[in-house]
């Protein structure tokens, strides 16, 4: 009796451990490479023993192109920050637009598992960075960094929000928020990259204190907005390159 309650239990653990094993059934093989907690890929992105070059895989939803001069932006930024000679490549792909317009970081896991074909193989790391027609379950909140290399930047919400009259411009707010959830996948505040200074934000978890760094909270959820309609897009400060830095940073 005890005996086969244990296989029972040993044969329950093994399906459980394949199902985990192939989350991501594009790549079951790279699998282990990008199921990893926010911040563990930071020094895989900032340094270049491992890996020479950086893809991003930009996803967006039917109806929901990001703004092409954002992406460009976003380029820039992270050719200056991180050490990849062989170049950080962005690519776009449309993927069928959510019947759900209220997501959940588990939703947009799924959407991930269903839509990703760009993987970390050989020299090249890849992200991935979902643009969706849907809005967080948090309404506030316009972009998550949910994993080592994913980010997702919910386009509804941000595209109901800039582009318009007396709103912030599209690009600005798609840079802000696109580079704000790649600094945390950088390893930003204290997740990945440590502190060379204490500059974390505790009352709003792994966030700078300064209010005018990208790093701040309010860069990821609505109160950025009306910063964006005259400033321009925030930049990481002085505390949060040096903690890139010294993580394997430009
Ligand atoms: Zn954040
Ligand atoms: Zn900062």
């Amino acid at each position: 009796m005890m005996k086969t309650t244990l296989s029972l239990v040993l044969i329950l653990a093994l399906v459980i451990g394949c199902k985990k094993d192939s989350a991501f059934v594009n790549n079951p093989g790279a699998s282990d490479l990008h199921n990893k907690p926010v911040g563990a890929s930071a020094n895989d992105l900032l340094a270049s023993s491992k890996y020479t070059s950086v893809k991003i895989e930009v996803q967006y939803m039917t109806g929901f192109v990001p703004d092409a001069a954002a992406l460009n932006h976003l380029q820039a930024v992270l050719g200056s920050l991180v050490h990849k000679p062989s170049g950080i490549n962005i690519v776009t792909r449309e993927v069928p637009a959510s019947a759900n317009t209220v997501l959940s970081v588990n939703d947009v896991i799924e959407i991930e598992k269903n839509n990703r074909t760009a993987f970390t193989s050989g020299s090249e790391l890849a992200l991935y960075v979902l643009y969706t027609n849907g809005s967080y379950s948090d309404n506030n909140v316009l972009g998550v960094a949910y994993r080592n290399t994913s980010v997702v930047l919910f386009g509804k919400k941000i595209q109901d929000n800039s582009g318009g009259i007396g709103q912030a411009s599209r690009t600005k707010l798609v840079a802000t928020v696109s580079e704000h959830e790649i600094g945390h996948l950088l390893g930003l505040v204290d997740i990945g990259s440590p502190m060379q200074s204490n500059h974390k934000d505790a009352a709003h978890g792994n966030h700078c204190n300064n209010s005018s760094c990208l790093m701040y909270y309010a860069s990821e959820t609505s109160d950025i907005l009306g910063f964006l309609v005259t400033g321009n897009i925030p930049s990481f400060d002085a505390n949060c390159v040096t903690d890139l830095h010294a993580n394997g940073g430009l």
